[in-house]
């Protein structure tokens, strides 16, 4: 029998079902024939920079919300492949915080490696999912975007792993409409170069407002003020950089916040975060959650509970990136092949009602780690997954989330050892608050040494 599997969108999640059905289709009693869409011309997801902003060459919404400059704001140990650890791709120790083009080159890794190309349709953007109960098949509508040519293929399983990072959430604030200067969101920022000299405001109080308050700083705007709506993020800012409460309303270029206070700002960008979006799919088949590490209506995360066919991959908040997606894929991956049975649907309930009590119990980032530490464990015990130590990976989290408490601007200056291969990362040859070059050449450059200098034997 040949089961046919639809994957949608090729970044580091459907990259991640890939890789598991090709680890296994050797051993599989079924034929499987695998087809992933992607929209863009490549592969990598987030990791494939975009310059473009608002749309793509084809019209279609640009997918890409990272910038240049954008270093991993997670040291690389947490989340190392268990298959494919960073020494054997690059043959050597790297640092623990590369930039964007160093992941984006370890992630193609692992897929050349495996001759994994071969199964995604680039250019391909899915437009419509119509479950047909009569033949338990996902009737797929998709566009070749190069030809302009609409196609439909049926498909025994399904798995969305589009991402959730991609379609801003666009708050008003009285005044923005007659702002006098730039307005954007974290979605459309892509360099800091562009704030040089000039006074920013930032509204959100989550990770993109920390990283492109300190990438602004770095290179050089002349202030950076955080507006939050929550809580502060609380790191003990330079001289430069501040935070103050909700805006509540814009006058011309001046700012005025809940506390009273005020402040003229040159440009404005909007740090608040993304909406779940999944235009191509009925509602029946929709996930609609915000930015949590327990979306609601998924078994193990992954499993639609309404229909047990259709799979979603990466959808919660991450602390965990692409060994959870691997986690993950291997998981459905063998419900697919029938090697995992699912509980019935009150069973399925009732593990979700579990995970949804376990969410609400979470307090602060610690908490946040654990859960997501044992929602990892639980799915690698399931599979056979070359696994990792997720408990020393937990560790690994929470000192990072102490380095950043103890400073904002050199956390990334920290070494780490791998719990997959055990090596231990060098330090960099240039603190991350001098290096204003991202590219992976000057990364992987053996020749420039800690004092920033090239070596005189060249
Ligand atoms: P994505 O990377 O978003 O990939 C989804 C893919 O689906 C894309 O290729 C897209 O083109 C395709 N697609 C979408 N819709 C369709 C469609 N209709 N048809 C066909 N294809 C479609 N994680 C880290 O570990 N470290 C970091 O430092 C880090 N930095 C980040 C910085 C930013 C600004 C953001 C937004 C996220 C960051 N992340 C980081 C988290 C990031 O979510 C994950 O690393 C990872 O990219 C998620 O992979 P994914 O495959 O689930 O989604
Ligand atoms: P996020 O973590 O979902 O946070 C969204 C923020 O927007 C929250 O602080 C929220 O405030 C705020 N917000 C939402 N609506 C608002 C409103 N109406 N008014 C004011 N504030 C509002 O989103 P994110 O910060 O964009 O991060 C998304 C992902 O990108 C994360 O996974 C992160 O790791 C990744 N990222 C990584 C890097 C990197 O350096 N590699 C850089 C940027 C982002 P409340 O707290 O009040 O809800």
């Amino acid at each position: 029998m040949t089961i046919r599997i639809g994957i949608i969108g090729a970044g580091p999640s459907g990259l991640a079902q890939l890789r598991a059905f090709e680890s296994a289709l050797s051993r599989s009693k079924h034929d499987v024939e695998l087809v992933c869409f992607e929209k863009r011309s490549n592969w990598g997801g987030l990791w494939n920079y975009s310059w473009r902003t608002g749309l793509d060459e084809h019209g279609e919404p640009v997918h890409g919300s990272m910038y240049r400059y954008l270093w991993s704001n997670g040291p690389k140990e947490a989340l190392e492949f268990a298959d494919y650890s960073f020494d054997q791709h690059f043959g050597r120790p790297i640092p623990s915080y590369p930039p964007r083009a160093v992941l984006f080159d370890y992630i193609q890794g692992r897929m050349e490696r495996n001759n994994l190309r071969q199964y995604i349709r680039f250019n391909t953007v899915t437009r419509w999912v119509n479950f047909d109960e009569n033949t338990q098949t996902f009737e797929v509508a998709v566009e070749d975007l190069s030809k302009q040519h609409t196609y439909t293929e049926t498909f025994d399983y399904l798995v969305v792993a589009t991402g959730h990072f991609s379609t801003p959430h666009v708050p008003y604030f009285k005044g923005l409409d007659t702002f006098p200067g730039a307005v954007m969101h974290a979605h459309d920022f892509r360099g800091a170069d562009q704030f040089k000299g000039k006074d920013l405001l930032l509204v959100g109080g989550s990770y993109s407002a920390e990283d492109i308050g300190v990438q602004c700083y770095k290179h050089g705007a002349r202030s950076v003020t955080i507006s939050y709506r929550s809580a502060p993020l609380g790191f003990k800012w330079p001289q430069g950089i501040r935070e103050v409460p909700l805006v509540t309303r814009f006058e011309g270029k001046t700012a005025h916040f809940q506390d009273g206070t005020h402040k003229n700002v040159d440009a404005v960008v909007l740090c608040t975060g993304y909406q779940h979006k999944y235009p191509f799919l009925p509602e029946e088949l929709r996930l609609k959650s915000h930015n949590r590490l327990y979306p609601r209506g998924l078994y193990k995360g992954v499993v639609w509970k309404n229909n047990p066919r259709l799979f979603y991959l990466g959808m919660q908040d991450q602390y965990y990136t692409f060994n959870m997606f691997d986690a993950q894929a291997w998981y459905t991956r063998d419900i697919m092949l029938g090697h995992t049975a699912l509980p019935d649907m009150a069973g399925m309930k009732a593990d979700i009602q579990d995970w949804g009590r376990r969410e609400d119990a979470v307090d602060n980032s610690c908490d946040a780690v654990d859960f997501q530490t044992a929602y990892v464990r639980d799915l690698m015990d399931r599979t056979d997954y070359p696994g990792f130590e997720a408990e020393q990976v937990a560790e690994l989290l929470k000192q990072w989330l102490r380095d950043k408490q103890e400073s904002i601007l050199t956390y990334r200056d920290k070494p780490f050892r791998s719990v997959v291969t055990g090596t231990m990362a060098p330090v960099h040859h240039t603190a991350w608050i001098d290096e204003l070059d991202d590219s992976l050449e000057r990364f992987l450059d053996p020749h420039i040494n800690q004092d920033n200098e090239v070596n005189a034997t060249l």
